[in-house]
């Protein structure tokens, strides 16, 4: 295989992207009659445990969760509405469930409901963050057709913050560089990531990052995948690169520690549901490295 060129990547499964729920706009302001819910308080969602769990309530527009202070629509499933609440702190859950962190929850409940939790969670989250206008202050509200905020007192229209963050796998040789930062379990190693900043493209972010973090300069940077990662509104957006020159330089704030490893010598290495594991797990199956 040509490195230098794109190679045929494996689909990447993204845990944590939205398959099911599909949205009908526009919408309207009265919660219909029968709808699903997805509970949420401070990023947990909350889930009916057992042999089967369960992250949707079903219920009609009961009161308490009428006077809920944060109500999102997600789509519909099915035929049924899904909507997301956000919890009051002081709300207590129905008998049963439990609020649980997204994370958590891999494994527990299907992963097209992991799906959908991670979203809610996520347009809780940006809720919480848009109810005032950005520019004047004012209460802001939903825009039926689409997902956005409006402000009635100026016209600014908002949407959910994005934030963009490049991801790469370095490959030198049958080796790949895998860095250690601080927030990493203890003997855990991956591949490089870091925010996009603006007037920069993704390219040049790659190009930046490897650079600040372990001083290495790369070439021939091709796309891979991107995952939406809801901790609180990243989109990863993965990429191989080559090796080019340089030696190792860490920059000890964002990488402590930074090598290159052979197939043979792999560290502990990101959970399965990472686009980091994904990069990483796609060049252990690359024949031609071997
Ligand atoms: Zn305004």
């Amino acid at each position: 295989m040509n490195r230098t060129n794109s190679p045929e990547y494996p689909a990447h499964h993204a845990v944590f992207s939205v398959t099911a729920l599909a949205p009908r706009f526009p919408i309207t302001h009265e919660v219909p009659a029968q709808a699903l819910w997805i509970l949420v308080s401070h990023q947990r969602v909350a889930i009916k445990d057992g042999d089967n769990p369960q992250i949707y309530l079903q219920a009609g527009p009961r009161p308490d969760i009428r006077s809920l202070c944060l109500i999102e629509y997600l789509g519909h499933r099915g035929e049924v509405p899904c909507y997301a609440a956000g919890l009051p702190d002081d709300t207590s859950l129905p008998e049963g469930w439990t609020l649980n962190g997204v994370r958590e929850l891999y494994g527990r409940i299907l992963d097209e409901d992991l799906a959908n939790a991670s979203f809610a969670a996520r347009m809780i989250g940006s809720a919480e963050t848009s109810r005032f206008c950005g520019r004047c202050g004012h209460e802001t509200e939903s825009v039926l057709s689409e997902r956005s905020k409006r402000c009635p007192a100026c016209g600014l229209v908002s949407y959910s913050r994005i934030s963009p963050a490049i991801i790469v796998l370095i490959m030198r040789g049958d080796e790949i560089l895998l860095a250690r930062s601080p927030r990493f379990p203890e003997g855990m190693r991956s591949v490089i990531a870091g925010f996009a900043e603006p007037g920069e493209t993704l390219e040049d972010a790659v190009r930046r990052e490897v650079k600040e973090e372990v001083g290495i300069s790369v070439k021939n940077i091709r796309y891979f995948a991107s995952e939406p990662w809801p901790f609180p509104d990243s989109l990863m957006i993965g990429f191989v690169a080559d090796y080019a020159s340089g030696e190792i330089v860490i920059d000890n704030n964002e990488i402590v520690s930074a090598g290159w490893f052979k197939r043979d010598n792999l560290p502990m290495l990101p959970q399965q549901m990472s686009i980091s594991r994904a990069l990483i797990d796609y060049w252990i199956n690359l024949k031609s490295g071997l």
